[in-house]
């Protein structure tokens, strides 16, 4: 079928067969264009779609044939074919929307730690705000909660002031005055590398030397005309989503309060000496502005998302740092994003991310989206509790720590929203099912545990009746492609139940239990996948999952070694799938 002719066929309203219109028939229209696009996350006012969105204004509500639809999508027909075609980096947007969704809920009942104290600003600021924002390399973008509430960036400024003087001075200058090595001191330390070096830019001292280097390049600039620049660098990172700020309350109180601040640049003054012998007043004022810019979790996600895409904004197309400064930027915020819990911060979560005592998070997720989180309680290392909360969840759900890809196709079934993945993984499995076929041995093996589970969830009520063995049939062949051998079931049914009798109800499910987590060492994602969808379908034939079926179906994904946190998406999945099948038949 023509390319063009298939986008249509995505949008079009044949008189109310949608997505069926292969001939150009129908008609569509500028809401329904508009439904498509934000379903896959892109958002109306993208710069990529600003084209097309003049030309649908023009057409007003007017209905749109297959010919002007044609005319319409022509300038940014590659976009748009992306979209229709779900085709970016997350396809299925909507799924992954509501995951982020239920872990955001989640993460919202802790309301453990405390707002930094040290200025009245962000001692007085609502404790209980809390916002996730994501973008995605394609410039996806999901925003919940608190994401448009101006707060200072704080230590998020580290990183990227890092990278704007590797831009403008280059690795070798800059490393001469800072080092790259994780400090495992409190941010605020006076400790520096036996060369006199600060540790790295993510602490105080780093920061405060790298805000020297910078400043030292700008003899005829004050602090406040080179902050103007670097919130030029922020406004391009975030893709002028919103206006980049400034706090002068933030800048007053923080000049008040650096005490210490001062006493790392005497240090640093007195030791290493400063770069081009800036003046250090113009350091520290140059360090402080950048604490005190103000942007949105929803700017930061853009910018995060900049970082993952190699320094193109997603939603801009500009080119705003080199592929290799934002190399070297990740490298730093992996090693010392988060203070002194960096270590185990990039043990338990894998990515490179930055914190600010203003209740800040910035993730990265290297190819695939950025994020970032506003919740003002810190632990105590004076990163936001939720915001971290939010980071482990994540990667409990998602192959999203930079050793998943290590896992040898076992990570306990964790979710790749990915697009690459999601071919993948439909490939592995019409492969497996292929092999069964062919009487692969371990193919086989999944497809006998897979029946073995169907049958003691079915005879968990201690019988197994004709309509079950039927419902069972037609579970099987979807899942595997073909239909189950005759009298298959029927064997295998008759011997649990015979083993129910001699040995009491519960036996054929326990037993099948020990089997699985005997087993399950051997079986890839995969295998365990296909197992644990056969349970679901059979324990949730009716529409509904019993607490007993619930109890049964945590059970096998225990057994399984399937992470608790991925059959909860499961469940909340086919609950969401209910609702939308009843409102339909309701309506
Ligand atoms: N403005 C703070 C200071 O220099 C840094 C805050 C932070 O670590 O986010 O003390």
């Amino acid at each position: 079928m023509d390319r063009l002719l298939k986008m249509f066929a995505v949008v079009a309203d044949s008189n109310g067969t949608e997505g069926n219109d292969t001939e150009g028939n129908g008609t569509t229209s500028t809401a329904r264009i508009h439904d498509h696009i934000l379903g896959s996350g892109i958002q109306l006012n993208d710069f990529r779609l600003r084209t097309t969105m003049e030309r649908l204004q023009a057409l007003g509500e007017s209905p749109i044939s297959f010919e002007a639809f044609a005319e319409l999508v022509g300038a940014e027909l590659l976009m748009l074919n992306r979209i229709f075609n779900r085709e970016l980096v997350i396809p299925d947007w909507q799924e992954f929307c509501s995951d982020i969704e239920s872990v955001f809920e989640r993460v919202a009942e802790d309301c453990s730690g405390q707002n930094a104290d040290y200025i009245p600003i962000l001692r007085d600021a609502d404790p209980d705000k809390w916002g996730v924002a994501v973008c995605s390399v394609d410039g996806q973008r999901i925003e919940i909660g608190d994401v448009d509430v101006y707060h200072s960036i704080q230590s998020v400024s580290k990183p990227l002031t890092y990278a704007y003087a590797l831009e403008r001075e280059g690795p070798d200058y800059l490393q001469e005055y800072v080092g790259v090595e994780p400090s495992g001191r409190p941010f605020n330390s006076l400790e520096l590398l036996p060369d006199l070096r600060p540790f790295n830019p993510c602490v105080n001292a780093g920061a405060i030397m790298t805000a020297g280097v910078v400043a030292s390049s700008w003899p005829d600039q004050d602090a406040r005309g080179i902050t103007e620049e670097i919130m030029k660098l922020w406004s391009d990172l975030c893709g002028a989503v919103a206006p980049v700020q400034f706090s002068e309350e933030t800048m007053l109180s923080e000049k008040a309060t650096a005490d210490n601040n001062y006493a790392i640049a005497y240090l640093l003054r007195g030791g290493k000496g400063l770069p081009r012998g800036v003046d250090l007043n113009k350091m520290l004022d140059l360090y402080l502005s950048c604490c005190s810019i103000e942007m949105t979790a929803s700017m930061l996600a853009v910018a995060a998302a900049t970082l993952a895409n190699g320094g193109v904004c997603p939603i801009t197309s500009q080119q705003v740092l080199s592929t290799d400064v934002v190399k070297k930027t990740l490298s730093v915020m992996q090693a010392a994003g988060m203070y002194d819990n960096a270590g185990v911060f990039t043990l338990e979560v894998g990515l490179p991310a930055k914190s600010g005592v203003a209740g800040a998070v910035l993730t990265v997720v290297p190819n695939l989206m950025g994020f970032a989180t506003f919740s003002p309680r810190l632990d105590s290392y004076g990163n936001s509790v939720r915001g971290v909360a939010f980071c482990r969840e994540l990667v409990e759900l998602f192959t999203f720590h930079i050793y998943d890809s290590l896992s040898g196709g076992r990570t306990g079934c964790k979710r790749d929203p990915r697009a690459s993945q999601h071919n993948r993984k439909q490939r592995d499995l019409s492969d497996l099912r292929w092999a069964v076929s062919h009487g692969d041995r371990y193919a086989i093996k999944v497809r006998d545990l897979l029946l073995d589970c169907m049958i003691a969830i079915t005879l968990a009520d201690g019988e197994i009746d004709e309509p079950e063995i039927v419902t069972m049939a037609e579970t099987y062949t979807e899942i595997m492609g073909h239909q189950p051998q005759q009298g298959e079931l029927h064997a295998m049914a008759q011997n649990l139940q015979n083993l129910i009798e001699a040995e009491g109800n519960s036996a054929p499910f326990e037993q099948l239990l020990h089997r699985l987590a005997t087993e399950q060492a051997r079986l890839d994602d995969n295998g365990r996948e296909l197992i644990l969808e056969a349970a679901f379908r059979v324990a949730c034939a009716d529409g509904i999952i019993e607490p007993e079926e619930d109890e049964q179906l945590r059970g096998i994904a225990r057994a399984l070694g399937i992470n608790e946190g991925v059959l909860e998406l499961e469940i909340a999945r086919f609950q969401r799938h209910q609702a939308a099948q009843r409102s339909v038949s309701a309506s």
